[in-house]
Formats: C-alpha cells, structure tokens, sequence
C-alpha cells in the first residue's frame, strides 16, 4: 500500500469512529511515545542475543504498526512529507560529524 492509501485508512478509521476530536498533537505524541515504549517491552528482560520468537515477532510488528500509525497522524496533522522529512535528515546526517564508536 502507497502512503496516500495507507493516510486515507487510516484517516477513514479515524473519522468512522470520531475519534478527530481526540487527535491533538499533544495526545499524538503521547500515544506515539507510549506504543514505542510497548516495543522496547517487548525486549525487556530478554538476553540481546535470544532471537525473537515467531510470537514475540508478531508481536513486535503489531506494536511498530502502532507506532507508525501515530508517526503518521503526527505527519498528516502537521503537512509533513515524511519521505521527503528522511531525505532531508539523512542528508543533513552525512554532512554532520559523528563521534567515533570503539566496540
Ligand atoms: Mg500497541
């Protein structure tokens, strides 16, 4: 699905419910901020070398849908490309300098 499909689901899923009402960009943010956090649960805990069982997988990819579905009513609310937003800070990253990383 391209981006405009994926902003008018969601949109729909929005507007079927009436839920615009609740989407200000303090809340957007706060939700954004609160599905990220069910990812890093989801590692909680775990040995960094365990792989993801297929549970914990699909798991993790429904609390990253979340997490992107909030990303973009965030972006949609506020008239940002988030291709273009990448482009730009990826572009703005090769021209920075990085501290060197000894691991
Ligand atoms: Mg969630």
């Amino acid at each position: 699905m391209n981006y405009k499909d994926t902003v008018n689901l969601l949109r729909n899923f929005r507007d079927q419910r009436g839920w615009a009402k609740y989407h200000n960009l303090k809340d957007l943010a706060i939700s954004l901020n609160l599905e990220a956090s069910e990812v890093l649960e989801i590692f909680q805990w775990q040995p960094s070398d365990q792989p993801l069982t297929d549970e914990q997988k699909q798991h993790l990819t429904e609390e990253l849908a979340d997490t992107m579905i909030y990303l973009i009513y965030m972006c949609n609310k506020l008239g940002i490309d988030p291709g273009q937003a990448i482009k730009e800070k990826v572009h703005f990253n090769q021209t920075r300098t990085w501290p060197k990383i000894d691991r």
